[in-house]
């Protein structure tokens, strides 16, 4: 699946239980592994956001599949707590598979800031699921007019700017992208304040309806869309994209209970990805 929002593609696909795979084209970045492996071959930085099989199953495809294409090595960005277990297993894998794989694991804390290319950097954060759980905001730095030079003509600043003036420029950053994956509602309410600021955030709605009693999907360590409307009052990027939706809910069932649940008149779109 291929779909647009925003002024970026996202590739791969996501059903709850089965597989989990959000592969944003423009920036070349990959969120799980769950499925779509030759999908996110094209991609060589993937971030994981926890241990379960549906967002991380599909990483020995992934890496075989760029064994097979003669890709540069992949770098692996993972919760620390999961970077010795993985290690084993993709040298277990190695074994069974008699080949091996190009690749680094990069163990992230909750919190940590990891600098990238293009100015850009991805803030790991904590979430609330039955396993330890993270999720990643991607943000890129720009240099914006200091605010006591905004509103100077522009022959001015070109004169400040060639005097190489101290102060006339501060770094901002701009939020990209929010890859908010399972949670329950604790995880979302204690979501860093730049979250609610990216262009795009993509967050999971496993459940759209009543039809899973909310004892079991507590139990399950996931959200209701209800707990989300509210909620995403806080948003205040172009965008939302539901993913993760459990596989009881057929695409048209999708669509309805979507359009049903938010009030039309929002300042951001909302759409779902599956
Ligand atoms: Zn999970």
């Amino acid at each position: 699946v291929e779909r647009s929002v925003a002024g970026i593609t996202i590739a791969g696909g996501s059903r709850a239980g089965i597989g989990t795979s959000l592969y944003i084209k423009e920036y070349q970045l990959c969120f799980d592994l769950g499925c779509e492996g030759e999908k996110a071959a094209d991609c060589d930085t993937v971030f994981i956001s926890h241990g379960h099989t549906d967002h991380l199953g599909e990483l020995f495809n992934y890496l075989a599949i760029r064994r097979l294409h003669s890709r540069d090595i992949a770098n692996l960005f993972v919760p620390h707590w999961i970077g010795d277990d993985l290690r084993l297993a993709i040298q277990a894998w190695g074994r069974l598979s008699a080949s091996s794989f190009d690749y680094r694991i990069f163990e992230v804390h909750p919190r940590a800031r990891l600098p990238l290319r293009n100015q850009w950097t991805v803030e790991a954060f904590p979430l609330v699921h039955t396993t330890p759980c993270m999720g990643y905001l991607l943000s890129q730095s720009v240099a914006k007019l200091a605010a006591p030079y905004v509103g100077l003509p522009g022959e001015e600043i070109r004169r400040l700017k060639l005097a190489d003036t101290e102060g006339l420029f501060q770094d901002v950053e701009r939020p990209l992208f929010a890859y908010v994956p399972d949670t329950l509602p604790e995880g979302i309410d204690a979501l860093p304040e730049a979250v609610w600021k990216a262009k795009v955030m993509a967050i999971e709605a496993t459940f759209l309806d009543d039809r899973k009693p909310l004892d079991k999907v507590r139990a399950g360590g996931h959200v209701r869309l209800d707990d989300l409307v509210s909620r995403l009052r806080r948003f205040s990027g172009e965008a939302v994209v539901l993913f993760h939706i459990s596989q009881m809910y057929s695409p048209s069932q999708i669509e309805g209970l979507i359009a049903e649940a938010f009030p039309g008149d929002l300042p951001f779109s909302v759409s779902a990805f599956w």
